[in-house]
C-alpha cells in the first residue's frame, strides 16, 4: 500500500469543517460545507469536480417553549425552555390541558412522554453477525446505548394518530443533561407542534404533573421551506468500464464532528490515497461523493440514485463511510470519554467474497468491536446515508456506529476516535482493491 493520509490530515480536515458552524441542510454552514468540499476534491487531484443540484425541505427554529400551570392557580406556572422536534408545526400560545401520553386520552391534548435511549446488549448483535472482530471478547458483556429509543424517526407517530394537538418529549432515559435532540429527521412534516425538554427538566415537570390537573401553553418556533442543496461529485479515472462508489454525507444536525465530519475526512482520504496511485493500478473507475440532506431523510442520497439510476448496473461496489467515533458513559449530567471505539458496523451484501473480504480487512487493521452485518439486519436497507444505493440493488460495504450523542451538540471534535482514522483508511482502501477483477454482474451474483 501506497503511503495512507495520517490521522493528523485528517484531523485538520475535520476542524475545517467544524469550523463552518451548524450544518443543518440548507444551512449557511452546510453551504460552506459543500463548496469547501468541492474545492477539497480538486486540490486532491479529482476529476469532472460538480456540485449536483437536490432540492429538498429545510427545517429552521430559533426555540421553544412550555408552560404548565395547575388548573385554576395561573399564578404557580412554571416555565421549561427546550427544543422544537425538527419538522413539526410551528404554534403560538398554543393552550390545551397537558397530560401524560396515553393514545386513548390524547386527542386534541398536549401530550408528555417519557423517552428511554435503547440498551444493545453486544451479544445480541453477535448473533446477527456473518463474521465478528473482537479478540477483547468485548461483546461478551458490553451493552451499548443507542441514539434512539425503540421507534427510531418514528418517535413521535403515535402521539400524531391520537390527535395529538401537542407532544413534549422528555428526555429522562438519556444519560446527559440536554434537550437538543435532532430527531426526527426523516423531514416528514408532522401535523403536531412538538418540543424536546432535558432529563432534569423532564423529571420537574411530572413531579409538577402529578400534583393534580394541569394546562400547558406550547410556543414552537419552526419554518419549513424547499431549497436546494447540492451533492458533491468528483472521479478518478481506472481499469475498466465499471466503477466503485466512496461516499459520505456533508449535512450534519450541528457543527458535528462524528456526523459526518469524521465521514467527509474518511473519503477526502480515500481520494488523497487512490489520486496518488496510477490509473493502470486503480482496480476500477472510482467515484467520490459527498451528498446533501442526510438530516433530511436522505434527499442527497436518493436524488444521486434517481439522476444517475441508468449508471447504477455499472456500480461494482459502494462503500459508505460514516463515524469513526469514541465510546462514551453517561452520568445523568455529563459524557465521559472510555477510550474505546464505538462499536462498529460493516454492512456488508451477502456476496461471500465481498464478505470474507472485509473480514478480513478489519482483522488486518486490528479494527476491534467490529461486526460484518448482513444489510438487512435493521430493516429493509442499511440504516446509513447509503441506504438507497442497497434499495438500488448496487452491492454495498458500508461502514456506521451509532453513539448516544449523535444527534446532539456533544458531538464535539473530542469525540473523534482518533487511533481509528488510518486503520479505518487502511481497511477501506483493501476492501475497495479486493474488487479488483470483479465485475458488476459478479458481485450481483449474475455473472
Ligand atoms: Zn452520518
Amino acid at each position: 500500500m501506497s503511503s495512507v493520509p495520517s490521522a493528523a490530515e485528517l484531523l485538520a480536515d475535520i476542524a475545517t469543517i467544524l469550523s463552518f458552524g451548524i450544518r443543518q441542510p440548507g444551512h449557511p454552514g452546510d453551504r460552506q460545507a459543500e463548496n469547501w468540499a468541492a474545492r477539497r476534491f480538486t486540490e486532491l487531484g479529482l476529476e469532472d469536480v460538480a456540485l449536483e443540484p437536490v432540492e429538498l425541505p429545510m427545517w429552521e427554529s430559533a426555540g421553544a417553549t412550555l408552560e404548565v400551570w395547575p388548573v385554576g392557580d395561573p399564578a404557580s406556572m412554571r416555565r421549561f425552555s427546550g427544543f422544537a422536534a425538527p419538522y413539526t408545526q410551528d404554534c403560538a400560545d398554543l393552550e390545551r390541558d397537558i397530560v401524560a401520553f396515553d393514545t386513548t386520552s390524547a386527542m386534541d391534548q398536549i401530550v408528555v412522554e417519557p423517552l428511554a435511549f435503547t440498551e444493545l446488549p453486544q451479544s445480541a448483535v453477535r448473533e446477527w453477525a456473518t463474521s465478528v472482530f473482537d479478540p477483547d471478547g468485548d461483546f461478551d458483556t458490553l451493552v451499548q446505548t443507542l441514539p434512539f429509543g425503540p421507534r427510531l424517526n418514528l418517535v413521535l407517530d403515535p402521539a400524531v394518530e391520537a390527535g395529538a394537538a401537542g407532544y413534549v418529549g422528555i428526555l429522562t432515559g438519556v444519560p446527559w443533561e440536554t434537550c437538543r435532540y435532532y430527531v426526527p429527521y426523516d423531514a416528514k412534516p408532522r401535523p403536531l407542534s412538538g418540543l424536546w425538554l432535558s432529563r432534569a427538566d423532564g423529571i420537574r415537570l411530572q413531579q409538577a404533573l402529578g400534583k393534580g390537573r394541569h394546562r400547558g401553553r406550547l410556543n414552537v418556533d419552526g419554518r419549513q421551506s424547499r431549497v436546494r442543496c447540492h451533492n458533491v461529485v468528483g472521479r478518478l479515472p481506472g481499469r475498466g468500464d465499471e466503477k466503485v462508489i466512496i461516499g459520505s454525507h456533508h449535512d450534519a444536525p450541528w457543527a458535528s464532528a462524528v456526523e459526518d465530519a469524521s465521514g467527509m475526512a474518511l473519503v477526502f482520504a480515500q481520494a488523497r490515497y487512490w489520486a496518488g496511485v496510477p490509473e493502470s493500478s486503480r482496480p476500477h473507475n472510482l467515484e467520490f461523493l459527498l451528498t446533501a440532506g442526510h438530516m433530511a431523510g436522505g434527499a442527497g442520497t436518493r436524488a444521486f440514485v434517481d439522476q444517475h439510476a441508468d449508471e447504477m448496473p455499472r456500480v461494482v461496489l459502494e462503500v459508505h463511510l460514516e463515524h469513526a467515533a469514541a465510546e462514551v458513559r453517561g452520568d445523568g449530567e455529563r459524557l465521559h470519554l472510555t477510550g474505546q471505539p464505538e462499536p462498529r458496523w460493516w454492512f456488508t451484501s451477502t456476496e461471500p467474497g465481498l464478505q470474507a473480504s472485509v473480514a478480513s480487512a478489519l482483522c488486518s487493521e486490528d479494527l476491534r468491536r467490529s461486526f460484518v452485518l448482513p444489510p438487512t439486519v435493521f430493516g429493509p436497507a442499511p440504516p446509513t446515508d447509503g441506504s438507497a444505493f442497497y434499495l438500488a440493488g448496487v452491492p454495498v460495504v458500508h461502514f456506521l456506529t451509532a453513539p448516544m450523542y449523535l444527534f446532539d451538540p456533544a458531538d464535539t471534535i473530542d469525540k473523534i476516535h482518533v487511533p481509528s482514522l488510518e486503520p479505518v483508511t487502511r481497511a477501506a482502501i483493501r476492501i475497495i482493491e479486493s474488487v479488483a477483477g470483479r465485475t458488476a454482474a459478479e458481485l450481483r451474483g449474475n455473472a
